[in-house]
């Protein structure tokens, strides 16, 4: 009788990692996926904030990907471990805050761990040689096995014939000879054996959800830890960062805007913890205030949530001002124009 072998999948979402799990599908391994959950690719909750992205679909990639191909899904939550990775990367940050390199040493480290307890056999992953800069060089991807402690078992059916044969392969689990022999970063290659498996309506970009690639929010990140004096985050840091409009108009306080009824919505939730201000008169956003802003700098807030407000044009608007002991005020105030807001502010 012959064992039947188990592999574990590394699911991100994206068309790279759904590709390597059908390829060992197809073998007749038993696969099952893990999804590393670490805050930062929320896509679909983002979608569900926003009113303008109401059209666009609001599903969970993952999920929609163990669904296409059949197979269990297991969401790891990772959130406190993974600031660790964020804040300090042995091998530092890509382009932009992604410190793609340590975080998937990471990644396949506790699809290793979820291996050992399941009594799993190996791990597959989406990885392309020379795909992304940072961490898919073909000397690079040696660190990754290394430093999670999958050594031969981490195989990536893409790219495996231009790569050292694995225990899987060596073993004759799976067929090396019908593994991939994908490198770089052209993204032909991918969709015609998308096109092969019958497969569409796969997310898009390549890179998935991950918002650490985005040069806009690790403004943003780098922005906070600025303002705090330290390098630390909390989830609802780096929800609140990818909604509404940031402006820093004093170094000791932020303004985050609503940009429209989906943001006011999910804003308002944490309206209790934050100096908030609308539009009393007109209607208009509800803004956040994140730090602390003195009686004259209350009045600038005003304004400036005034000026996103359909009073813009108006003389005077009325803002109500909420602390965050309860107190409440009401400023009328002359909106700021679009000039009087310079591009600096923006962060
Ligand atoms: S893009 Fe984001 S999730 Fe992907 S490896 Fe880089 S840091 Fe990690």
């Amino acid at each position: 009788m012959t064992t039947q072998r188990k592999a574990v999948a590394l699911i991100s979402g994206g068309l790279d990692s759904m590709l390597a799990a059908k390829i060992i599908l197809n073998q007749g391994i038993h696969v099952e996926g893990v999804n590393i959950f670490t805050g930062f690719c929320v896509a679909g909750h983002t979608h569900a904030i926003r009113a303008r992205d109401r059209n666009k679909s609001m599903r969970n990639h993952a999920l929609w990907v163990a669904d296409q191909l059949g197979i269990k899904l297991h969401i790891i939550d990772v959130i406190e471990e993974y600031k660790q990775v964020l804040l300090n990367p042995k091998h530092g940050y890509g382009a932009n805050l992604n410190p793609c390199l340590d975080c998937k040493g990471f990644m396949v480290r506790k699809a290793r761990e979820w291996m050992d307890q399941h009594r799993f056999d190996f791990i597959i992953t989406g990885e392309v040689v020379g795909q992304r800069p940072k961490s898919q060089l073909k000397h690079k991807l040696p660190i990754i096995a290394r430093e999670s402690e999958a050594f031969d078992r981490l195989l990536r059916p893409l790219s495996a014939q231009v790569l050292e044969p694995t225990l899987p392969e060596r073993a004759g689990w799976v067929d090396r000879e019908k593994l991939g022999r994908i490198t770089g970063r052209s993204r032909k290659a991918q969709m015609a054996m998308a096109d092969r498996f019958g497969f569409s309506g796969y997310s898009q970009p390549a890179g998935g959800c991950c918002f650490l690639t985005d040069s806009n929010y690790s403004a943003k990140l780098r922005d906070l830890w600025r303002m705090r004096g330290e390098r630390r985050y909390e989830f609802d840091d780096i929800m609140l960062l990818k909604v509404g409009r940031h402006l820093r108009p004093r170094p000791n306080f932020k303004l985050i805007v609503a940009r429209d009824a989906g943001e006011n919505r999910f804003l308002h939730g944490f309206s209790k913890r934050f100096t908030h201000l609308y539009t009393d008169s007109h209607p208009g956003p509800l803004a956040l205030i994140d730090g602390h802003a003195s009686r004259d700098e209350l009045e600038l807030a005003a304004r400036i949530t005034a000026r996103f407000g359909q009073g813009r044009a108006a003389s005077q608007v009325r803002v109500k001002v909420t602390q965050r002991d309860g107190h409440q005020q009401v400023l009328s105030v002359t909106p700021l124009s679009q000039d009087q807001i310079p591009k600096e502010w923006y962060v």
